[in-house]
């Protein structure tokens, strides 16, 4: 086998592994070279990075953020639901944060998917999901509503720095989108 003829035993372990024995596997190597930042759970810059789950954009790398600095709601849009502003509550009510920043990005999932899905999964399971889908098309009127949804939250302390972007995909760069006046 030219796998076992070259490779190590850690790289056999990835090849015959599934893609968690595989993530499990660096955790072993990241932590044996982790020391313990002493750091409490408040987020160092203040802020909440809310971002689709996109595997192209890296928050971290894309933000210039480090460990500690921020936190981080990410699910399929980047979609500020109800469970976004539970997210950003106990974010800003119990360990300080006051910036918002939305992230949607160009080339999305979502643009691909309509509500039409949920019709489908109800007639595949025979159970019509409770959330909605919140497919669009647009992803700079996604994030004027999404940043509307922050700013008049009852929820939240802090609704005067909520700003929003677009991440372009093929260039790295963020696209700032102005709130609907
Ligand atoms: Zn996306």
């Amino acid at each position: 086998m030219s796998t076992s003829a070259h490779s190590p035993a850690t790289d056999q372990a990835r090849t015959d592994g599934t893609v968690t024995d595989r993530l499990v596997e660096s955790n072993v190597q990241y932590a044996s070279e982790f020391s313990d930042p002493g750091m409490d759970a408040k987020p160092v810059l203040r802020v909440a990075v809310v971002a689709c789950m996109d595997a192209r954009l890296d928050l971290h790398k894309a933000l210039g953020l480090a460990l500690g600095d921020c936190h981080t709601v990410r699910n399929a849009g980047g979609v500020v639901t109800d469970d976004v502003i539970r997210s950003l509550s106990i974010s800003q009510r119990a360990l300080g944060t006051r910036s918002v920043v939305l992230i949607h990005h160009t080339n999305c999932g979502m643009e691909s998917i309509t509500e039409e899905f949920r019709r489908e999964l109800e007639m595949e399971v025979g159970q019509r999901p409770a959330w909605a889908v919140e497919a669009y098309t647009d992803a700079d009127q996604d994030v004027r509503q999404s940043m509307q949804r922050v700013r008049t939250s009852p929820f939240l302390l802090h609704t005067d720095d909520v700003r929003g972007f677009v991440f372009d995909v093929t260039t790295g760069l963020l696209r700032e989108i102005l709130p609907a006046s």
